[in-house]
């Protein structure tokens, strides 16, 4: 029921291009730094086929923060019939690589649920060998139209990496990966350096994703985009970096 009803509706925007109703479609003031185009149309996550763009997932993925923010979490796809619904197939719209710090819940900084988002996380998001397979299954694979590498604030694998102490176990690889994107020449203490430093490892990490072949080929075909972004702790808004 819910199925058809959604196709039925998503027909309805792609050729009628007109809001159906509250809560299909937001419009969005694009303020007057662009006055050709007064309003803008962003179409709602669950609205979203097969054939969406990557900026269409991005908006709705963004839109989906801008209510975390504002403490208007809607929640949506986080009941048990959602399981179901999905139990036979997943089709995500978004393959996220994010910090495994607990501060980072994925699901809930972009009010999403159950079968949105195609994750990796790792601590300090870095893009070893197995991550940079699941995402090249959430891309190639599942075709996922939208990949995004997520820094944060505060991140500790970040700080261990600038810190350069000797650490036991193997955390000291998640460190190795990270080292090649600290400035050493003006590395200082500063609040500043440690952030630069967060999103100059999330560019790192995209250049490693954008060197496999596979996902290469698909962000050329214009089928897949690939962003970099940061994660306030002290505001909860995720910015669009790289
Ligand atoms: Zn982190």
């Amino acid at each position: 029921m819910r199925n058809k009803f959604a196709i039925a509706r998503r027909k309805l925007l792609k050729f009628g291009a007109f809001a159906l109703g509250a809560g299909l479609v937001t419009k969005v003031n694009t303020s007057s730094a662009n006055p050709k185009t007064k309003t803008e149309t962003i179409i709602a996550f669950e609205e979203l086929g097969e054939d969406a763009t990557p900026d269409q997932v991005l908006e709705a993925l963004l839109a989906g923060n801008k209510r975390f923010v504002a403490n208007e979490l809607e929640a949506p796809n986080q009941d048990f019939a959602r399981v179901r619904e999905v139990s036979t197939e997943q089709k995500p719209l978004v393959s996220i690589m994010s910090c495994s710090d607990s501060r980072v819940p994925l699901a809930v900084v972009f009010d999403r649920g159950i079968g949105d988002l195609f994750v990796v996380r790792d601590a300090g998001n870095i893009a070893t060998p197995e991550e940079i397979g699941s995402l090249e299954f959430g891309g190639y694979v599942l075709g996922t139209p939208l990949m995004m590498v997520l820094g944060h604030e505060k991140c500790g694998a970040v700080k261990a990496a600038l810190e350069g102490k000797p650490l036991p176990g193997q955390i000291g690889s998640i460190v190795a990966a990270i080292q090649p994107a600290i400035d050493r020449e003006n590395q200082n203490d500063s609040e500043e350096f440690y952030i630069e430093t967060i999103k100059r490892n999330v560019k790192l990490q995209i250049d490693r994703l954008k060197a496999s072949p596979l996902l290469n080929d698909l962000v050329q075909q214009g089928k897949l985009k690939i962003v970099g972004a940061y994660y306030s702790l002290q505001t909860g808004e995720v910015e669009i970096i790289a």
